[in-house]
């Protein structure tokens, strides 16, 4: 690591937010929505998948790393979010946005159905390379997000807290909920011990976020 000479605002060194930006500049494509475990695609490029509450920011999220404002459908379109979505970004790497979970008005059944798929992906990708669990700033941690840091911590996937719309809150207020996330997955032995707060709306976080995607999917250079 080179923190030494980087930004204080930022945990990488200029070049690797470089290529990470560049990276993200390059075409990014919606490949194909999976419905069922069955159908999704060869595990033949290196992925990373999101994850979170319906309504956490997931498609603002992918749309601003992508710069691209229309590539992840809006939470309204119900049959998108009911399939795992893929989304190849320079022909290089995969974006994956996974159902959102916490329905409030889906029955039981079909949450549990949206959840297995998302399980079952977890559990069953060789080329999964991390897990960005999204947390709404103004929240933190809730009892629903407990469950999916379980079938995270099961499926001994890497994953990292992600938090958004931090622009809805003050600056203070979101390191706060950073520290106190930190601690609530202190113990938690797939977290990556890192939290990044981000704006889909503002774009804080966002370089520091691909630059996170570029070095998990071993992209070091273009
Ligand atoms: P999804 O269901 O997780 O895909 O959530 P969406 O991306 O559709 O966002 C849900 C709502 O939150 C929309 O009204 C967005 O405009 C809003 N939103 C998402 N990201 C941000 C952000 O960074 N800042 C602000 N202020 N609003 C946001």
């Amino acid at each position: 690591m080179t923190d030494a000479a980087a930004p204080p605002e930022s945990a990488f060194d200029p070049q690797a937010l470089e290529t990470a930006r560049v990276l993200f500049a390059r075409p990014a494509v919606f490949m194909m929505g999976a419905a069922q475990i069955s159908g999704l695609p060869a595990a033949d490029l290196p992925e990373v998948a999101f994850a979170g509450r319906s309504n956490v920011g997931k498609s603002s999220l992918i749309n601003g790393l992508v710069g691209q404002h229309r590539l992840a459908r809006a939470s309204n379109e119900p049959g998108r979010t009911r399939e795992v979505n893929f989304f190849v970004l320079d022909e290089r790497l995969r974006l994956v946005d996974l159902p959102g979970y916490g329905f409030a008005r889906a029955s039981k059944t079909t949450a549990m159905e949206f959840q297995d798929l998302g399980r079952a992906y977890l559990r069953g990708r060789p080329n999964l390379k991390r897990v960005y669990l999204l947390i709404d700033a103004r929240h933190g941690l809730k009892p629903v997000d407990a469950e999916a840091l379980d079938a995270l911590d099961q499926a001994a996937v890497s994953y990292q807290i992600v938090l958004t719309k931090a622009d809805k809150i003050k600056p203070a207020e979101v390191d706060a909920v950073v520290q106190q996330t930190l601690q609530a997955i202190a113990k938690r032995p797939a977290a990556f011990p890192r939290v990044l707060a981000t704006s889909s709306e503002k774009g804080g976080g966002l370089p520091d976020l691909r630059a996170e995607i570029a070095l998990a999917c071993d992209v070091h250079a273009l």
